[in-house]
């Protein structure tokens, strides 16, 4: 992708001084139209006017940023342009669901047009490069941070990156990145960050190399396979080693076994916290330690402008080194024509969310929802319904964005639920109480039905928004059992940014839909779902515990040597808690529509297939039928998991290697074709030099509507 460039990149290294190419490798906040900080934007602007600066972050408005690059690139020695870069996660002015709740739509394509829509506002408001898509795969519901992520699975978490990759780029080879609707994206955090211990943010990650390469990396190839331009190193250790050292995942995976030509960047201040980690003696040392590991951009802090000089002369860096991290980021602005076009119209910036786009949003958001239970027939709600009481502390917020929302978080409200069902109920009386029980219990008697809208407030989950409790905020599950206790039919909507533990609560409530933070249209889009007009086909990216003691509990796990047996539910020696049932709350992939489904058998084209066969490439097909056997149109999820049952290395019970939704009205059937490769039945070993390997054996094949599905086939690897 960015080797047209490499004549353009030599000359320029060539005119280059010592401090200048330095200079290229330091990133610096713009504080001035975001916060207090006028005098960091006075340092930043000095350091653009000495050449002394390769990129910038925090920053946009294309006045803004013309201004800062018409320093650089007019009043610099060299006049080499800066690359803005912007932390646009799901949206910038239009705010699509939180990325843990697309994944949940099981449908990527809800992912690339959220990224479509995020790189023309982004790109025409001055910035060509976002730190998105975060890939981290994670077990555990206590971070924050899973609201940024895909949740448990691998291949889930990939399928999502490549589509986010594409959406912001345009084509895999980079040929579409210096389009006016394009902008460059970030694969973070390189590696394993979502391993944390006990979720805490930041926190130490001892992983075996088999789990790095099966678990962790999988998501980061496929986004570097799809063009991925950049890469943000993790603030976690990886098996004692600071990512941001660690020689061994970006040396020698990202930069040699996968011949990235991109580059990566730190995490904001990450090179200056080797010496916090322990890793570093002082700043000069994590310069050394980052740059030789093979870090290439620093994040705020300054260690590598400071101390390069000096690394430099005692050979503690190499010339070589230094020339290839300035040569990585000095192609990605080539391939961006900033040295053509460095400034951005003014006049066609995009101010705001197009109608558009906002229905976009809206449809986004609604495909992500994930109904959890519906007993009875509160759900879908009638549009003739004479009252309806919208109760709870979230039914009027305006605040459904979800964490890292961009700039249109200050400028654009989310449409909250109670304004959502007048509009698409306006022959409704609306009664609206909030979090008071007395008076919810009041409008629930009073009401025909009630949307009781429950949850966590956005600044509950996004980074460092650990929780050691991730059961509903104090008082919610009162105000459930309270509206339950009147016996009128009600349907709870939970809007968070993570799995929740759902109490006792949960059986006495008829319906209830998981809506996550959807963004912008929020409101709408829960309407959409409760009233009909959009029959739910999310499913769960991520399990959900029965209790936080039981975290972490995940569908991909392993068995252990007496694993549970379901036909056994009494036998002593199992793992298993003696204080909760056995199992997830709700599993991986799991989700109810208001329609029903049966889904067949998977049928293999053929039983046997030999590892060479595999590994030149043949496939295996595997066909599912799935029915829509109830009376209203609707989406299904189709799952593709499964089980090597004996291998050199302990397997996962499921992994999942296909997904597809499907839409299909009343009676209509329709057949599901998967491939199994190479790439599904093998799997990563303990090499440190990176060994997959497909192994003879039997492998199990489930498929059906969640991680839990039963019907399977036997394939037989000879
Ligand atoms: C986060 C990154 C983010 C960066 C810049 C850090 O604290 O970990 O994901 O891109 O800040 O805002």
């Amino acid at each position: 992708m960015l080797g047209p460039y490499e004549g353009k990149v030599k000359e320029l290294l060539d005119r280059m001084t010592t401090e200048e190419k330095l200079g290229q490798l330091q990133q610096l906040t713009w504080t001035g139209d975001t916060g207090p900080g006028g005098g960091q934007t006075e340092h930043t602007e000095a350091a653009a006017r000495a050449g002394l600066l390769g990129s910038v972050l925090n920053i946009h408005g294309a006045g803004h940023t013309n201004a800062l690059q018409r320093i650089a690139v007019e009043e610099s020695r060299l006049g080499i342009p800066l690359l803005f870069g912007l932390d646009v996660i799901h949206g910038f002015w239009t705010t699509f669901p939180i990325p843990l709740a697309q994944a949940a739509s099981f449908d990527p394509a809800v992912a690339r047009l959220d990224a479509e829509v995020s790189a023309k506002e982004t790109r025409s408001n001055g910035v060509r490069w976002t730190f998105s898509p975060m890939m981290d795969v994670t077990h555990e519901p206590r971070w924050g941070r899973i609201a940024e992520s895909c949740g448990e699975d691998p291949y889930l978490n990939a399928a999502f990156a490549v589509a986010k990759v594409l959406g912001y780029q345009g084509s895999a080879d980079g040929a579409e990145l210096a389009s006016e609707d394009r902008v460059a994206a970030c694969a973070k955090h390189f590696v394993a960050y979502g391993g944390a211990e006990g979720g805490r943010d930041y926190n130490t990650v001892d992983v075996s190399e088999q789990r790095l390469r099966n678990l962790y990396l999988p998501p980061f190839k496929a986004a570097l396979d799809a063009g991925a331009a950049t890469v943000m190193a993790a603030f976690n250790t990886v098996g004692g080693v600071p990512a941001h050292g660690n020689a061994h995942t970006m040396n020698t995976v990202l930069k040699g076994e996968w011949g990235f030509e991109g580059f990566v960047v730190s995490d904001y201040t990450g090179v200056e916290e080797l010496i916090a980690h322990g890793f570093a003696e002082d700043g000069a040392d994590a310069a050394r330690l980052a740059l030789n590991a093979g870090v290439d951009m620093e994040m705020v802090s300054t260690n590598l402008a400071d101390h390069g000089k000096e690394l430099l002369a005692d050979g503690r860096i190499s010339t070589d080194r230094l020339d290839d991290a300035v040569a990585r980021i000095l192609r990605l602005k080539f391939a961006l024509g900033l040295f053509d076009a460095p400034y951005t119209d003014e006049s066609a910036a995009v101010d705001g969310p197009t109608p558009a786009a906002r229905a976009a949003a809206r449809e986004a958001g609604a495909r992500s929802m994930v109904l959890l239970r519906n007993e009875g027939s509160v759900l879908p709600l009638s549009p003739d319904a004479r009252s309806i009481a919208v109760v709870g502390p979230l039914a009027d917020s305006t605040d459904l964005h979800g964490t890292w929302a961009g700039p249109g978080v200050y400028r654009f409200p989310s449409v909250s639920v109670l304004d959502a069902v007048r509009a698409a109920a306006p022959g409704a009386d609306v009664i609206h109480a909030g979090q008071e029980v007395a008076e919810a219990v009041a409008a629930a008697e009073a009401a025909e039905v009630t949307v009781l809208v429950v949850g966590e407030p956005p600044a509950l989950s996004g980074e460092a928004a650990v929780r050691s409790d991730i059961a509903l905020p104090a008082g919610q599950e009162e105000l459930i059992a309270a509206v339950a206790a009147t016996g009128r039919p009600f349907a709870v909507v939970l809007l968070n940014g993570r799995p929740l533990t759902l109490g006792s609560w949960l059986d006495s409530a008829p319906a209830v839909l998981e809506a996550w933070h959807p963004g912008m249209e929020a409101g709408h889009a829960v309407a959409d779902v409760l009233f009909g007009a959009v029959n739910p086909g999310g499913k769960l990216p991520v399990t959900f515990p029965r209790a936080v003691g039981q975290i972490p509990v995940y569908y991909n796990h392993e068995n252990t040597g007496r694993p549970y047996r379901p036909e056994q539910p009494h036998e002593k020696y199992v793992s298993k808690y003696l204080d909760l049932s056995d199992g997830p709350r709700f599993p991986f992939g799991y989700g109810l529509s208001y329609t029903t489904f049966t889904t067949g058998e998977p049928e293999l084209s053929r039983t046997g297939v030999a590892v060479d066969a595999l590994e030149r490439g043949e496939t295996v097909e595997v066909s599912v039928a799935v029915t829509n056997t109830g009376e209203l149109a609707g989406d299904e999820v189709v799952q593709l998991y499964v089980h090597d049952v004996a291998a050199s290395i302990a397997q996962p019970v499921r992994r999942l290697r296909g997904f597809e939704r499907v839409t299909l009205a009343p009676g209509e059937s329709t057949t599901v074709r998967f491939r199994l490769g190479a790439e599904d039945l093998g799997f990563w070993t303990n090499d440190p030099a990176g060994t997959f390997t497909v192994e003879p054996g039997r492998v199990d094949v489930y498929a059906g509507t969640s991680s839990a599905a039963r019907a399977c086939r036997t394939l037989t690897v000879v």
